[in-house]
């Protein structure tokens, strides 16, 4: 007999009497909604927000998206599940260290809990990197499911739960950039909602729309009106559907088009002397065309004789930037892990962001566009939105404290009537 609730990190999650679907919208800035909203191309999701509930949530800093992606699966902050970035710095071994695998995780999963405790579970990403990360732990053998649009055609029983992914979607492999990426996600959930009725469901998208166009482009509006679709689908199947995203997005161009950026490596090696400090952009993965590894949120670790009260002097007044913060001060304010964090945090305004040093950037895969891509504090705003409206217990706590985008499994699972 399956457990009726589960704990987790100290909140007890009520296991679902229907479905129970969350989105995490990639990228998905609260602008794009509104413009949605504005232009009539999001009906189901304005009628979530009139019968449901809606706010806009507080999400992770570094507005990145594994660490908000593993927020938002173990429902804490940064400083408790350690993925603060894609990268950080071994000061032993004075090299860069990639967090987007599972192994660098800490603690357990509401996915894996739930399916440990009977429950069937789907997981269902974007990019491949990703679902090896909400995979931790999950056990496939009692139903659940759990593979990425990425490797979609090489899906198998043993490492996937689900072996016909393509035939289940309805839809070829898709390219790795494209809005397809992300709609194929969506396709294989309603379709294994509709197939299997598992107990919760987890679908996490891929910010290339957002990283490209602006809410007022068509292809952004193209996509969100597809998302709409696909969502009001999800309900019309009986599920209760939570809606939030990682992180938000913004426009870090100048009037000609270039982007904004704050070379920080360059800038500290003018300073400091060249080498002295090491700056390290934890947006960099392998897949950089859409933003050229540059986001508004980097570290700078003190490797040389500069002690952090001298990066923070070099920096003090410099125009774009919004935050330059010690170690402390940022693991406090922010809730970062202590031991994945650089000697000082450097967080960019909305309309600005930091980059390394000019010569390590390959800015070529923008040509052409602008830049839109995000870290900062200025882009930690995101959807929260729930199908279902809450019960007072939650009403009372939604009026009372921040809402944290992290608590959207809470809520979807204990929010409700
Ligand atoms: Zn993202």
């Amino acid at each position: 007999m399956a457990a009726s609730s589960v704990k987790l990190n100290g909140t007890t999650y009520r296991r679902p009497q229907h479905p129970v679907v969350v989105v995490c919208i990639d990228g998905g800035d609260p602008a794009y909604f509104a413009r949605g909203l504005k232009d009539g191309i999001v009906p189901n999701v304005k009628t979530f927000m009139e019968k449901g509930f809606s706010a806009v949530a507080e999400g992770t800093v570094p507005s990145f998206t594994c660490p908000n992606n593993m927020s938002i699966i173990t429902g804490t902050p940064a400083a408790r599940h350690g993925i603060s970035g894609n990268f950080y710095l071994d000061t032993r071994s004075g090299e860069a260290v990639v967090m987007t695998g599972p192994e660098l995780l800490r603690g357990d999963t509401i996915l894996a809990r739930f399916a440990e405790a009977g429950a069937r579970v789907v997981s269902i990403t974007a990019k491949d990197k990703l679902r090896r990360q909400l995979g931790k732990g999950l056990d496939l053998s009692g139903g659940s499911v759990s593979f990425s649009s990425e490797c979609a055609s090489r899906c198998t029983l043993a490492e996937n739960g689900v072996e016909d992914a393509l035939e289940l979607a309805g839809m070829p492999q898709p390219e790795m950039y494209s809005m397809e990426l992300s709609l194929f996600v969506l396709e294989a959930g309603i379709r294994l909602l509709e197939r299997e009725r598992p107990d919760l469901m987890y679908l996490s998208l891929t910010d290339w729309v957002q990283h490209k166009y602006a809410p007022r482009e068509p292809e952004a509006m193209r996509f969100y009106a597809a998302l709409d679709h696909a969502f009001g689908r999800l309900e019309a199947l009986g599920a209760a559907v939570a809606l939030t995203a990682d992180h938000g997005m913004n426009d870090k161009s100048d009037a000609a088009g270039r982007p904004n950026v704050i070379w920080l490596q360059d800038l500290l090696d003018a300073e400091l002397g060249k080498g002295d400090v090491r700056v390290i952009c934890p947006i960099t993965d392998a897949f950089v065309a859409h933003h050229g590894a540059l986001g508004g949120f980097v570290r700078v670790w003190c490797t040389g004789k500069s002690k952090p009260r001298d990066v923070i002097a070099a920096l003090q007044g410099l125009e774009g930037i919004e935050q330059v913060l010690d170690k402390a001060t940022a693991c406090r304010v922010h809730e970062l892990p202590a031991d994945r964090e650089g000697d000082v945090v450097v967080i960019s305004r909305a309309e600005v962001c930091v980059g390394g040093s000019e010569s390590a950037h390959d800015l070529s895969g923008l040509a052409g566009h602008r830049l839109r891509t995000h870290g900062g504090v200025s882009e930690a705003r995101v959807p929260f939105i729930l199908s279902e409206p809450l019960n007072d217990a939650y009403r009372l706590i939604a009026a009372t404290e921040a809402l944290k985008s992290y608590r959207v499994f809470d809520y979807a699972l204990n929010g409700t009537a």
